[in-house]
């Protein structure tokens, strides 16, 4: 199941674009949006974007039987 991205809350980053080991994002044209969801079924559940999004904006959705050893990200303390 692909990642969800709170467009409110999103900066425009791309950290996720750059980080996803299989490219579930792409960028859009337009500078500072959000980006899009281009191959929804290649996200493995990682959760690397969900931890490195400095907007906390991208939540995962978790398929029923993977979610039974699932753990989510820890919040983490910004460092600055
Ligand atoms: S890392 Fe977070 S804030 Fe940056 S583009 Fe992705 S969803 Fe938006
Ligand atoms: S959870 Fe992992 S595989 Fe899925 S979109 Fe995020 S970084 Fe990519």
């Amino acid at each position: 199941m692909p990642p969800i991205i709170e467009k409110d809350k999103c900066i425009g980053c791309h950290k996720c674009v750059d980080l996803c080991p299989v490219d579930v994002y792409g960028v859009q044209e337009k500078k500072g949006c959000p980006p899009v969801i281009r191959y929804p079924e290649e996200c493995w559940h990682c959760n690397a974007c969900v931890f490195d999004c400095p907007a906390k904006a991208i939540r995962l959705r978790v398929p029923a039987p993977l979610a039974m050893v699932f753990v989510d990200a820890p919040e983490r303390k910004r460092e600055n």
